[in-house]
Order: C-alpha cells, then structure tokens, then sequence
C-alpha cells in the first residue's frame, strides 16, 4: 500500500503578530518567520505512519512551498514517513487554492501507483479547508472530509466523518482522498534514530522544469481567486463597568437597558 501525505509549512502561531501581508498581491511574506508543519497535517502524518505500522505499507509526504518548507518534510521524515518530495519553483508562487490543488495532483501523477492520499482538514493561515476536495476533483477518485476514525479493509476504507452535530460513517473504494480532524490521533514526538536518518535524507526538489505543467494553470496566473483586502478587524468596543453595591449596580442596570432601548431586541 502507498500513502502520499499532503504538507502544509504555516507560520508558528506564536508569530502571528509579526506576521506581515504584502500590499502588492495580498499574500503573506513568510520570509523572518518561524515555521512549522499545519497542526492538522501532523495528525495526517501520524495516521499513514500508524497504518504503514499495522499494514506495511510506504509513505511518501510531499509539499508545495518554498525551500524551506524541506524542514517541515524533514520532521515528517523523522516522524516516521519513507519519502518527502519538494514541489518548489517560483512559477508555483502565489498559486490561491485551485493552483494549489492542481499542482499536488499533477505530482501525485508523477509520482503513480497511490492508494490512500492523506491531508489535514485545514491549514490554519489560509483556512479554506478547499485543497483536498479540489486535489480529489483533479484526480478524478473519490474523496471524504473531516475524518476523525479510519480503518482499512483491504481495498476499501471505513472512516468516521465529523458533522456539526454526529458523524457519519462512510466506506470508500481506494485510491481515495481523506482529510483528517485532530480527534483522529496524537502525533508522535519524532525519535532520535528518525532526526538522525531525517537530517541525512535526500529532499528531491521538483519545479516546473520536471512537472511541465501549463503557465496559465499554476501560481497567480492559474489563480482566478484576487485577495481584494487583507486587514486586522477593529476591536468590539469598550464595554461599560457598573459600580456601586449590588442594588445600586441592578438599578443602573436597568436604566442602562431602558437607556438604551435594548429589551427591543426581544420584542
Ligand atoms: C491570490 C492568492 C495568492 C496566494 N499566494 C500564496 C503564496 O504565495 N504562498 C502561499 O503559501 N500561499 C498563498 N496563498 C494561499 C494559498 O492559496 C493557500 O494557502 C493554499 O492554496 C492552500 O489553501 P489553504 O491554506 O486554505 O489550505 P487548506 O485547503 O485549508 O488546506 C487543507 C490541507 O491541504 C494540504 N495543503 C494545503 N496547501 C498545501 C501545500 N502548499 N502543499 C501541500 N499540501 C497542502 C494540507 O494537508 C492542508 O491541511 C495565496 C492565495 C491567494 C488567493
């Protein structure tokens, strides 16, 4: 069986409030900012390690991004995965979720002979969620989102699906696309024999000179979605702090209300 991991390198959370936007595209500069793998992608990782565990199977982790989205397939690698492949180039860049997705599954292509491809839900900077279900469009297999439980049978898989309010157990003929929430595992800490062997392994780095694909369909050119306005939201205003004992603070309370016309709301 060959797993293929889809990775997303996001910058930390802790570096949020330096994060900056260029005001030219819209797009986030990631250069100066610390970055680790999209939190949902590790439970992703996990869960093809933990199948290769039980079912011997090969898995091979890949990303989109610039070259030092290698450190993300090197902790992959060290977690456990066989194989990381770069998808880097500066025609890549810019791509919005289409490009993104089409450009995955163009690899995925040259790549072959998959059963399972793995992704987080989510990536929590651009958070559309949209890359798996459009990288399963693209490659024409079925696809089933937000799984929290998988199990494989033979050529089938039996996933539990998170929906607002239960969850929905769906089998899927393989290859198939699956997008994981963070119930479905915990991540494992990398070992010390897997740094070692990560930071030794050969990242074959593919750019558009080996994927040949066509100009107007990758990076801002293949990218019909325009990011008009990026901008902080302004904060809620001040609330109003109510002093006095406690039937002084009912009675301002009340004329606040009055005041203000509020119960309007309930009428
Ligand atoms: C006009 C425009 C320009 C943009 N320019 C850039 C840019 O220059 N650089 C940039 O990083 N982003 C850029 N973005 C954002 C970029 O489109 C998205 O980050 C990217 O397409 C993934 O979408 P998402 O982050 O919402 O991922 P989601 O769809 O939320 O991600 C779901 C899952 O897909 C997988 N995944 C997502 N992205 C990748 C990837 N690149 N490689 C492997 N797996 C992946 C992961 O498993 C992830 O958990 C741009 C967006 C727009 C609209």
């Amino acid at each position: 069986m060959h797993i293929i991991v889809c990775i997303k390198q996001v910058p930390d959370t802790e570096e949020l409030p330096r994060v900056r936007v260029n005001p030219e595209d819209n797009t986030i500069v990631r250069e100066g900012i610390k970055s680790i793998i999209n939190p949902f992608d590790e439970n992703a990782i996990e869960e093809a390690i933990r199948i290769k565990e039980k079912n011997s199977a090969v898995v091979t982790v890949i990303s989109m991004g610039p070259p030092q989205a290698k450190d993300a397939l090197r902790k992959a690698l060290a977690m456990g995965a066989d194989k990381a492949i770069l998808i880097s180039d500066p025609v890549f860049a810019g791509s919005d979720t289409l490009a993104t997705s089409f450009t995955l599954s163009e690899a995925i292509r040259k790549i072959g002979n998959f059963d399972l491809i793995l992704l987080g839900k989510q990536a929590i900077d651009g958070d559309t969620a949209q890359v798996g279900p459009g990288l399963a469009e693209w490659l024409g297999i079925p696809q089933v989102t937000y799984v929290r439980r998988l199990e494989i049978k033979d050529k089938l898989i039996k996933v539990e699906r998170v929906l607002e309010d239960c969850f929905e157990i769906v089998e899927v003929k393989l290859p198939a696309v699956v997008t994981v929430t963070k119930e479905i595992n915990e991540p494992r800490y990398p070992s010390l024999k897997g740094l070692l062997r990560a930071r030794k392994a050969e990242i074959p780095v593919w750019g558009n000179d080996y994927l040949g694909l066509p100009l107007d369909k990758v990076g801002l050119d293949g990218s019909p979605t325009r990011v008009t306005k990026v901008f902080v939201p302004e904060p809620p205003p001040k609330g109003k702090i109510i002093e006095g004992d406690l039937n002084q603070k009912v009675e301002k309370l009340i004329e606040e209300i009055k005041k203000r016309d509020l119960l309007k709301w309930l009428r």
